[in-house]
């Protein structure tokens, strides 16, 4: 847990969010300001800054993080139609919430393809 950070507070649940899915080890939430009419945020219970933190050693937590976002896109009723999975990275990654976290998103056409 690290102070003043909102995904820890999320994960520990000393801030509301729209949880999807929680274990032990990660939280799945309706992100606050939805870029797809599917929007979850999948985070580590832990705090990393960034996939860059937690490359290191943290294999089996990051294949149950995408574990996860695969079974949420299940529950969402978009994995046959397919869906986007994406984690920003630093500044000119776009990221602007210093916790790792990897977005689910889909329920309709994708249309940015950047790689
Ligand atoms: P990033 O830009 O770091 O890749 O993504 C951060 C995401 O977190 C953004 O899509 C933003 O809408 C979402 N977000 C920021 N603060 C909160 C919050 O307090 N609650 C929830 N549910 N999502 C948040
Ligand atoms: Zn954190």
């Amino acid at each position: 847990m690290t102070d003043d950070c909102i995904f820890c507070k999320i994960a520990h649940g000393e801030m509301p969010a729209d949880t999807v899915y929680q274990d032990e080890r990660v939280t799945a939430f309706r992100d606050v300001s939805p870029q797809a009419k599917t929007h979850v945020l999948v985070i580590p219970n832990k705090h990393f800054d960034s996939l860059n933190d937690a490359c290191s050693d943290k294999s089996d937590l990051l294949a149950h993080a995408l574990k996860i976002c695969a079974l949420v896109a299940r529950d969402e009723g978009i994995d046959e139609r397919g869906y986007r999975v994406l984690t920003n990275v630093g500044d000119e990654g776009g990221q602007s919430v210093p916790h790792l976290h990897f977005h689910v998103l889909g329920g309709q056409e994708l249309t940015t393809k950047l790689a």
